[in-house]
């Protein structure tokens, strides 16, 4: 199925790494021009540079913090200019913080809500005028599993995701006149920095394949293991296509199946 990308721009936030640099490649391999930021600039060019591009496809990065409204104005601006508009953006810079409930001080609880809401919010701010004159606009918040089934040791982080839940169904509300359609993606465990930064903390002797092995057993993924980066990336694409035109508000889940709602 032609995914109809060819020639439209998409704003990629955290695009030097695991499911923002997936996520980016697979869009400039389908011929979407591009824009991605990341705090550390030579990283994300460098990670970027080893990506392949279907004719014709065209790539902006800068260093940007998604929580400095300037910086994302700034860069979103750049990026509208250079590439002809945007047509698409998937908010998908952070990280997550574990602690549990009453060992998470004051700062950490601000600073989880925080990257959660103007992590999203300034990019979406910043991009609104161009999203609105695209005819084929497209949202994606990357979001976790944690948003419905909270983890005791990432109590921030999860109320801090259920939070960006609520808020993106009223955005979808909000945006829908504008024919801006506004999905999220929930993630259960995906195999990318985050782990590996977790992996290498523990000091542990485990090879990484029985580390990781032995965290997907623990937490009982259905499926047997982690995710990758490229088994979010592609549900994250196929809803930014125009051939989503219909799928507004809606959250997928991408976990192996972790999630134990209805
Ligand atoms: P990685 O650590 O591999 O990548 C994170 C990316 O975000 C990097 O490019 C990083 O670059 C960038 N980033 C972090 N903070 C900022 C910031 N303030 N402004 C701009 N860029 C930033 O993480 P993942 O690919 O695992 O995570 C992607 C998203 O998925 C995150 O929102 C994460 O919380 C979420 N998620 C991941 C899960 C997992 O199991 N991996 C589970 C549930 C949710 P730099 O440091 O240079 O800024």
């Amino acid at each position: 199925m032609d995914l109809d990308l060819t020639g439209r721009t998409v704003i990629v936030t955290g695009a030097s790494s695991g499911v923002g640099l997936a996520t980016a490649s697979i869009l400039l391999a389908e011929g979407a021009n591009v824009a991605a930021c990341a705090r550390d600039g030579r990283r994300l060019a460098d990670a970027l540079a080893r990506a392949g591009r279907a004719d014709g496809a065209r790539l902006f990065t800068g260093a940007c913090d998604v929580l400095d409204a300037e910086q994302v104005q700034s860069f979103v601006t750049s990026a509208a200019e250079e590439l002809g508009g945007v047509d698409g953006l998937v908010n998908n810079a952070g990280r997550s913080l574990m602690r549990r409930l009453l060992e998470t001080d004051d700062q950490e609880w601000r600073d989880e809500l925080a990257l959660k809401m103007f992590g999203v919010l300034n990019p979406v701010r910043a991009a609104l005028p161009w999203l609105r004159a695209s005819r084929a606009a497209a949202v994606v918040n990357v979001n976790a599993i944690l948003a419905r089934q909270p983890e005791p040791l990432l109590a921030a982080t999860s109320a801090a995701r259920a939070a960006l839940l609520n808020m993106t169904t009223t955005l979808a509300t909000e945006l829908a006149p504008d024919g801006i359609r506004v999905n999220s993606v929930c993630l259960g465990l995906i195999d990318t920095g985050q782990w590996r930064r977790r992996y290498e903390a523990s000091e542990t002797t485990d090879s990484w394949v029985e580390w990781s092995a032995k965290l997907a057993a623990s937490r009982g993924i259905p499926l047997g293991r982690l995710g990758n980066a490229e088994e979010v990336a592609y549900p994250i694409v196929s809803l930014l296509s125009p051939r989503a035109s219909y799928v507004s508000g809606a959250s997928l889940d991408v976990g192996g199946g972790i999630a134990r709602y209805a």
